[in-house]
């Protein structure tokens, strides 16, 4: 496996690796690398001929208050298991390349980043958007692969992909959930014994709207109160939840009558940690 921290020296490898008339398809992260990460390395081995994986803690995304700091990385184990999934490259710029003094684009996108998280973190969208395509425009890729997990994030690239004509085709991962439930997250590190069981009852909210879905229920005003009885008799002391949301999956808009598919989407504090976690019923 290349590892290379110079996007100079990536722009001139990927070139050759181009002009051969390889496809090269993209996964960038943030490190502390889990199976969720791994799955989308696992898609861009199988489609593509090349694949590059990045690691870039992206400080842009993160507000003032947030975990910018404490945010856990270990390289040489990611290094380790990028090169287990035989990713053909590890690119992890440092921040003064990535952000240089004198910094001053950046990608906004203006509708769909104000829902949902943009809420809470007005201006977390834009420091994604801006470090992704900054990203794209150093790899070039013809593939980039997303977690559905941070689903906001992955239609949000689309948008981007499409509005400013990025040549690229961005393909959706499935969420990767440990064996109980909770979906996997480099922040699920910080919870302690107490927050990972309170922690659950994120998944276990989706799943009983899921189940009941499934049984034919419809309403979202049920659901709503499937929601609060979960709460209610687990009364978790570490839990708060931020928003459990019903929208359509393609413009995370509010529902019409002819939604094919609907986009649960839930966010908790459990402790000092922010959790996010989806479905999609169908
Ligand atoms: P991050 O390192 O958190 O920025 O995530 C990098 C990529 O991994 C993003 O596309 C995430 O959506 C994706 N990802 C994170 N957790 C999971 C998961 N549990 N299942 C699938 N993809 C994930």
């Amino acid at each position: 496996m290349i590892e290379l921290d110079c996007k100079y020296e990536l722009h001139d490898t990927l070139r050759d690796i181009r002009m051969s008339g390889r496809t090269i398809g993209f996964v960038p992260t943030m490190g502390s690398l889990h199976d969720g990460h791994l799955s989308l390395v696992r898609n861009s081995v199988e489609k593509c001929d090349f694949t590059v994986a990045s690691i870039f803690v992206n400080p842009t995304q993160f507000a003032k208050n947030e975990d910018l700091e404490n945010y856990p990385g270990n390289y040489q184990n990611d290094k380790n298991l990028l090169e287990k999934e035989n990713a053909d490259l590890i690119f992890y710029p440092n921040e003064k390349d990535m952000y240089p003094a004198d910094f001053s684009t950046w990608i906004i996108e203006d509708d769909i980043s104000k829902e949902l998280c943009g809420l809470s973190r007005p201006t977390h969208f834009k420091g994604v958007l801006t470090i992704v395509a900054k990203l794209f425009n150093m790899v070039q890729p013809d593939y980039a692969f997303f977690g559905q997990k941070d689903f906001q994030q992955s239609v949000l690239i689309k948008k981007m992909v499409s509005d400013l004509d990025f040549p690229i085709e961005i393909i959706v991962c499935p969420i990767v959930r440990e064996s109980d439930g909770l979906a996997m997250s480099s922040r699920n590190f910080y919870l302690n014994d107490d927050e990972r069981k309170d922690a659950l009852l994120l998944s276990k909210i989706l799943f009983s709207i899921e189940k009941s879905f499934q049984d034919g229920e419809t309403d979202v005003r049920n659901f709503i109160l499937m929601k609060d009885k979960v709460i209610d008799d687990s009364n978790p002391s570490n839990l708060t939840i931020e928003y459990l949301k019903f929208l359509n999956p393609e413009t995370l808009k509010p529902l019409s009558k002819n939604n094919k598919s609907v986009l649960v989407a839930i966010a908790g504090k459990c402790g000092a940690t922010r959790l996010i976690d989806n479905i999609i019923l169908q």
